[in-house]
């Protein structure tokens, strides 16, 4: 089962970046071309009854499966970045960080108005970073037409943040503690 299969890739590391947090680190699944190509199937196959335009990806990680997903999928490829790496015009949001601030920006062109956007990040844990993307689809006058993660944190409850944007949210692999 994939589930399983990433599972027994992804390996934990403790207390990175700061004491306290287990970080899960996907870069074993990167070696893996048979099991990326298996993360991408799968997604797609799970997403195939959502109506989707393009699929937006968060910095850093969420580029690596979004982009292979987007490209397989056929569908526009959006980076939403940190504050300043993108060079053309941009709109911005700010959210909180457990200390501290945060703030993500996409280009004021990304895509028509109207448009349904699914956005992709590697991991789901309080829903801070794709609430913030969220909020950036909608003021650019998109659609949150869903979300895809590889990883959900189930036990940090965050996907009651997301559901006023999109009830569909794809996750292959959860964790309950
Ligand atoms: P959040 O905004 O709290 O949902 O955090 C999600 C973002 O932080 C994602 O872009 C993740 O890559 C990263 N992140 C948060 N917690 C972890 C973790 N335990 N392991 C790996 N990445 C994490």
């Amino acid at each position: 089962m994939l589930e399983e299969q990433l599972k027994a890739s992804i390996r934990d590391v403790e207390d990175f970046p700061q004491v306290g947090i287990t970080f899960k680190d996907i870069t074993p699944i990167l070696k893996d071309p048979e099991l990326c190509h298996q993360v991408v199937v799968e997604f797609a196959e799970q997403l195939k009854d959502i109506e989707i335009d393009a699929i937006a990806g968060i910095e850093s990680r969420g580029f690596l499966f979004g982009f292979m997903l987007a490209n397989y999928m056929n569908k526009p490829f959006i980076p939403i970045r940190k504050q300043g790496k993108l060079p053309y015009k941009t709109i911005s949001e700010s959210y909180k960080l457990e200390y501290g601030q945060a703030t993500i920006e996409i280009h004021d062109d990304a895509f028509e108005s109207g448009q349904k956007i699914l956005i992709h990040d590697d991991l789901l844990a309080t829903g801070g970073t794709v609430v913030a993307a969220s909020k950036l689809i909608e003021k650019l006058g998109g659609v949150v037409a869903g979300y895809s993660f590889v990883i959900s944190l189930d036990f940090l409850n965050s996907r009651g943040r997301l559901t006023r944007f999109s009830d569909q949210i794809v996750t292959l692999v959860s964790y309950n503690q």
